[in-house]
């Protein structure tokens, strides 16, 4: 294991809800320490670049939708296998399949409505979190 940094958003649909504070408290609580954060409004466009993996995906233009409709809590979270780490602590994609105790088992409203992303592996990181964050807006 090694320490790594993923790159964390918190959705509209959580934002919304008031609940950003509930769902960092996870990750610190696993370990994982936000080392850049900012609340952000994205547009489409901006949402559709960061999503561009998905583009022939069906869900694609309401995910896109969804990432505009409400603020972003987008943050940098950095520990011992940060990346597995971070997406234990999200929980599945579908909150019907997450584990308890996750934040989609508790706080999801649906699959698409799934209030965080997560990065997937470390290529996948550096590159998220490059789209957000400059070096010098990374404290440690
Ligand atoms: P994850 O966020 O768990 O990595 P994916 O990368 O597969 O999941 O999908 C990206 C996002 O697209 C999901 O978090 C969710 O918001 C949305 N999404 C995925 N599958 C569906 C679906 N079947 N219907 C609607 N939205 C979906
Ligand atoms: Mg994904």
């Amino acid at each position: 294991m090694a320490i790594e940094r993923t790159l964390s958003i918190i959705k509209p649909d959580a934002t919304k809800r008031n609940l950003t504070g509930k769902i960092v408290a996870k990750f610190e609580d696993a370990g994982l320490r936000v080392v850049a954060q900012k609340r952000i409004r994205l547009t489409k466009a901006q949402a559709g670049q960061f999503y561009e993996v998905h583009k022939e995906r069906p869900f694609y233009d309401e995910l896109c939708e969804f990432m505009a409709s409400g603020p972003v809590v987008v943050q940098v979270l950095e520990g011992e296998d940060a990346i597995a780490k971070n997406r234990e602590v999200m929980g599945a994609t579908n909150p019907a399949d997450a584990a308890p105790g996750t934040v989609r088992a508790e706080f999801a409203e649906s699959v698409g409505e799934n209030s965080v992303h997560g990065s997937d592996a470390p290529d996948t990181a550096a590159q998220e979190i490059s789209y957000f964050f400059s070096g010098l807006e990374i404290v440690g």
